[in-house]
């Protein structure tokens, strides 16, 4: 069995990703940052893991720069069969640090090198490295108001560290464009066994995992809607911000495991986007679809997050991705009703 290294795996998109590994009878060892994340994966997968087709193992900080040598080195030299992908996920996404460089820029990029690294010193079988990068790779944020301005696979963000104290979002951006540059340049200077795929998502919502501790353990791109359904949005509701190009987690992941699959997917960038998106639109769909949460939603007067006016901003093109993937990509309408059916069961 087709065996696959994960890391990340109680993150929000490796929980999807994980899903459909298993659905797709890889073997899987995934790593987590501690006891308590494992043992809900465990948990979750009970028979799985007893079978030996998922094992999670931890890595308590991908800042250390050797924090993946000894799992990769074990795992290669099991008896088991040969490590074929790695799927690198890892990678620090929240918005409240104080020093971008200790707290996000430097896991980042210290995750990136450790991995490749450390596969490509003890595992000399792995054929590909797949590695979430993000829209944030992508995107100038100079032209995020210039209509003549199109943002596509071969787009890159020209930022970098210096620039990372600008604000809050410019520091996660500079945490994943410089972490993508360092993988294209460690493939290229070192010349390793694998290949390497990115994927590089716009801002992803959709379904928590069976395995969330909890509501309050909601990842930072799925908090606006926890913020809707508890009530925070209902005198106004707050602006998208100029990340308003969306993609489900479902289709994220899958695009992970095509990113792994395809040959012809070998060094490239995947940009997977389903539409733009808002607030506005968001808490409309739940409105309509939920009258339980009424009380807590803002009513159809209430102002702010409308769509961006689009003579006023960016363009997409995503067409390299569309021939490549071929997935229909679930709607923004479809993608909102399933999330909040999955935070209902998580009991918000
Ligand atoms: P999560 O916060 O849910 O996942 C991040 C993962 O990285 C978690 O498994 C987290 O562990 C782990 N992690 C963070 N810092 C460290 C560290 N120092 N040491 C070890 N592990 C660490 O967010 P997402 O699932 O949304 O993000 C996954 C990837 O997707 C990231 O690389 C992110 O940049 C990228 N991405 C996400 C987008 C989005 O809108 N969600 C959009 C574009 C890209 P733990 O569970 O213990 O916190």
């Amino acid at each position: 069995m087709t065996k696959v290294l994960l890391t990340g795996g109680s993150g929000f998109i490796a929980a999807h990703i994980l899903e459909q590994l298993l659905a797709k009878n890889y073997t899987v060892i995934t790593t987590v940052r501690t006891k308590s994340k494992a043992d809900l994966i465990r948990e979750a997968h009970a028979d799985l893991v007893k079978s030996g087709r998922l094992s999670v193992a931890i890595v308590p900080d991908i800042a250390v720069l050797s924090a993946f040598d000894d799992l990769v080195a074990k795992i290669a030299s099991g008896p088991d069969g040969d490590l074929e992908y790695v799927i690198h996920t890892a990678s620090p996404l929240f918005f409240t640090f104080t020093d971008a460089q200790k707290e996000i820029i430097t896991p980042a990029l210290n995750g990136t090198r450790g991995i490749l690294e450390a596969v490509k010193r003890s595992a000399p079988s792995v054929k590909r490295v797949v590695i979430t990068s993000s829209f944030a790779a992508i995107l100038s944020e100079d032209d995020f108001t210039n209509p003549n301005a199109t943002f596509s696979e071969s787009s890159w963000n020209p930022d970098t560290v210096k620039d990372a104290n600008r604000s809050i979002a410019t520091g996660y951006h500079v945490s994943k464009v410089e972490s993508e540059r360092l993988a294209w340049d460690f493939v290229k200077k070192e010349k390793p066994n694998f290949d390497l795929v990115t994927v590089n998502p716009p801002l992803v919502l959709g379904p928590v995992a069976h395995s969330l501790a909890s509501v309050d353990a909601i990842n930072a791109s799925n908090e606006r809607i926890a913020d809707l359904l508890r009530g925070k949005w209902k005198a106004e509701i707050p602006e998208t911000g100029p990340v308003d190009l969306y993609i489900d987690v479902r289709d994220t992941a899958a695009a992970h495991i095509k990113a792994l699959e395809l040959p012809e997917a070998s060094g490239h960038r995947l940009f997977p986007v389903a539409s733009r998106t808002s607030n506005h639109e968001i808490a409309k769909i739940i409105r309509d679809n939920f009258p339980e949460f009424a009380e807590r939603l803002p009513g159809p007067e209430v102002k702010g997050g409308e769509h961006v006016d689009e003579n006023k901003a960016y363009k997409w093109n995503c067409d390299e991705t569309n021939k490549l993937l071929k997935i229909d990509w679930i709607p923004v309408e479809q993608s909102m009703i399933d999330t909040v059916n999955s935070l209902k069961d998580k009991g918000i």
